[in-house]
């Protein structure tokens, strides 16, 4: 049957237009690839939900969007060709012409790069997707001047949990922040600004069994994982900030993963499927930052041009 779609021919596709793809996306066009960039929503990717940056070298304090900004107007420069707002309906990945399709597009290539980043991990208990937006929130930045004067439990010990905690103390009068050991995961500096803030009580040893409420969210039950002591926490939101979780679903059996679903690649972010490369948080990777995540994206696209050149 004849498709209405619009047919569009690139070197390289990228998909997901985070820190990771707008990098390989200024690579690659630099290296005079014709580049597309696709993204389900506006491109900047996660940091463009984080308040502060200041690991970033060269930006000391950078707010998330600024710097995600000066990422995507970089591509620019280089004349990527960007499409934010796409709803993907299925990516082909095998073969030498790599098809990815939107509601009303088909992308063909020689390359991809996949660059979708991951998302927030869900904590899996009652109460946790009733209340999404009536007190349940992934994003203390988008949602945390919701509550203020109020009390915020935060879920999780990693860098996300504790700096979204001392984000949400600009609003909130107390933030919980509950951990199911009694040791954190977050970097030294981030726990001693922490354990620094009157605001902030830690509940350690503890896992969210269940979030109640009526409208919105009035308290969390957790259980304390040593004693098995269950008690409530009277609060008005929980943020659960407990890891993260690969956005590879999409690519469904095609590409080798490991058992969390991240894709495997090698030290030239090549998949086991050949022209098809990865990126950032979407990969196997020990350390999930800005600057590895881009790092990574002008690995990638280095290898995407060799490939391609190659090929021809
Ligand atoms: P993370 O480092 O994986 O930490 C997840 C935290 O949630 C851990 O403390 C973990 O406990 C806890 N957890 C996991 N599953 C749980 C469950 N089912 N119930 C209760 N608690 C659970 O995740 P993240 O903090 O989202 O960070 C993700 C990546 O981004 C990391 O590589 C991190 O370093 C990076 N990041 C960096 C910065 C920065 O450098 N400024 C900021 C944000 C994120 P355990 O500790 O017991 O495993």
């Amino acid at each position: 049957m004849a498709t209405s779609k619009q047919e569009f021919n690139f070197d390289l596709t990228i998909l997901g237009g985070g820190p990771a793809g707008l990098s390989a996306a200024i690579y690659a066009a630099r290296g005079e690839l014709k580049t597309a960039i696709i993204d389900v929503s506006m491109l900047g990717g996660q940091p463009t939900n984080y308040l502060e940056i200041e690991n970033y070298p060269s930006y000391p304090h950078s707010g998330g969007y600024e710097l995600m900004e000066k990422f995507e107007e970089h591509a620019d420069k280089f004349n990527v060709k960007k499409f934010p707002l796409e709803t993907i309906t299925d990516v082909q990945l095998e073969g030498k012409t790599k098809i990815i399709e939107t509601e009303d597009k088909i992308f063909k290539s020689k390359a991809i790069i996949l660059a979708t980043g991951a998302k927030a991990k869900k904590l899996g208990i009652p109460g946790e997707n009733e209340f999404v937006g009536r007190g349940v929130s992934y994003c203390a930045v988008c949602d945390g001047a919701f509550f203020k004067e109020k009390v915020i439990c935060v879920v999780g010990g990693g860098n996300s949990a504790i700096e979204e905690a001392l984000y949400l103390t600009k609003f909130a009068t107390k933030v919980y922040i509950i951990h199911r050991r009694d040791e954190l995961r977050a970097d030294k500096i981030i726990q001693q600004r922490a354990f620094k803030n009157p605001q902030v009580e830690f509940v350690y040893n503890s896992i969210p069994l269940e979030i109640l409420g009526s409208n919105t969210v009035t308290s969390i039950v957790i259980k304390n994982v040593q004693t098995n002591q269950i008690k409530e926490i009277k609060t008005n939101g929980v943020f659960p900030y407990i890891g993260l979780s690969s956005n590879a679903e999409l690519f469904g059996s095609q590409l080798e993963t490991d058992k969390n679903g991240f894709i495997i690649t090698n030290e030239k972010m090549e998949t086991s499927l050949e022209g098809v490369y990865a990126a950032g948080d979407i990969r196997t990777t020990p350390l999930r930052q800005v600057i590895t995540a881009a790092a990574d994206g002008a690995v990638a696209a280095t290898y995407a041009i060799k490939y391609i050149e190659e090929l021809e």
